[in-house]
């Protein structure tokens, strides 16, 4: 959808790469987490080593792998990628891990869903530079030590909570990423909207970020469906415009596109308000649990709509002020 998260086919990968920035400094928002990395890799390079392993935290969109590649180009050393889903064994990793040339930036992305034994592996190689490979099988397997190439591993995750403790100690940072403020998507959009030569006027622009969920990869995809939108209607991208455009791909003013709010009508038509934990939600929905707790369920705590409690999922009032609803009376029938 106009919304979704993730991107979906190889023109959306070639659109998010071409407006990529490329430095700390073209990167919009997120001022604390730039200063950090900015720290970490100078001093690295000070001392001519390699800079510390990394872990990137938060909602798809909000740039983890974009400052992976800056991370890469600031420090000047070639980049490996991978995915947590395409280590499936040991040997997978091991095979990546023993391949890297010295001081290489190995960016590992969704990193929670790496396989339980590459983790353990993983562990090993993060701290000593060094696996050990399993020859053989039963009594006859032995394990051979093996040296590797120093490297920094950059690791993404929208689901921090899922990592194993001893891998997460195993990060010198963590770069827990925010939701992006309005203003700031509005200098994503004017950089967007500059590098492909597109006219939209400052309101529109200004309009566009406020609906962005936070979020700049959505941010860029309206952009496009307004500019379509414009297109279409042989018209100019304006407040008009977007407001028509972003009517048709069903993002409400607040940046809520429709999963968001079914899952906030579920919390307060199916279950009272809540609380209601996260399978029965992500049932009720039918979405992934994965989709509900790492895109829809930060985006709606974060508007204040929606608040996590011991025991599940709750809607506050404001959610049901939104929606012009009146909250169940407590002991009513
Ligand atoms: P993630 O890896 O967290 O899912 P990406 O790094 O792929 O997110 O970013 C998605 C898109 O959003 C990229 O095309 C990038 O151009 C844009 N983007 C993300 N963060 C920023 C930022 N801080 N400034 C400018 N553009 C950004």
């Amino acid at each position: 959808s106009a919304v979704d998260p993730v991107p979906q086919s190889e023109a959306e990968l070639a659109f998010e790469g071409a407006l990529r920035p490329k430095s700390l400094t073209d990167f919009v928002g997120q001022a604390g987490v730039r200063k950090q990395l900015e720290v970490l890799l100078k001093a690295a390079a000070m001392q001519n080593r390699t800079p510390d392993h990394i872990l990137l935290a938060g909602p798809p969109g909000l740039g983890k792998t974009t400052l992976a590649m800056i991370v890469a180009e600031e420090s000047g050393r070639p980049l490996r990628m991978s995915s947590g889903p395409a280590i499936q064994h040991a040997g997978d990793l091991a095979a990546v891990l023993s391949s890297l040339t010295p001081g290489e930036i190995l960016f590992i992305d969704e990193i929670h869903r790496m396989a339980r034994s590459a983790e353990e592996m993983l562990y090993l190689a993060m701290e000593d530079f060094r696996i050990d490979i399993m020859v053989g099988k039963g009594a006859g397997a032995t394990s051979i030590p093996l040296d590797l190439a120093p490297f920094t591993l950059v690791g993404a995750t929208t689901r921090s909570g899922l990592l194993p403790n001893p891998l997460r100690d195993r990060f010198g940072f963590t770069a827990n990423l925010e939701f992006y403020a309005v203003d700031e998507l509005e200098r994503v959009l004017l950089r967007a909207a500059t590098l492909l030569g597109l006219d939209v006027r400052p309101p529109a622009l200004r309009e566009i970020a406020s609906r962005s969920r936070g979020t700049p990869r959505i941010a860029n995809r309206l952009l496009r469906r307004v500019r379509d939108w414009a297109l279409v209607h042989d018209g100019t991208a304006d407040h008009a415009a977007v407001q028509a455009a972003l009517e048709l791909y069903d993002v409400d003013e607040s940046g809520l596109d429709r999963l968001d709010r079914a899952v906030l009508d579920a919390i307060m038509d199916r279950f009272d308000g809540g609380p209601v934990g996260l399978s029965t939600l992500a049932a009720s929905v039918g979405e992934e649990q994965d989709t509900i707790a790492s895109v829809v369920e930060p985006f709606l705590v974060r508007m204040g709509l929606v608040s996590r409690t011991p025991r599940g999922r709750v809607a506050t009032s404001a959610a049901w002020r939104r929606a012009g609803k009146r909250p169940p009376v407590a002991g009513a029938p």
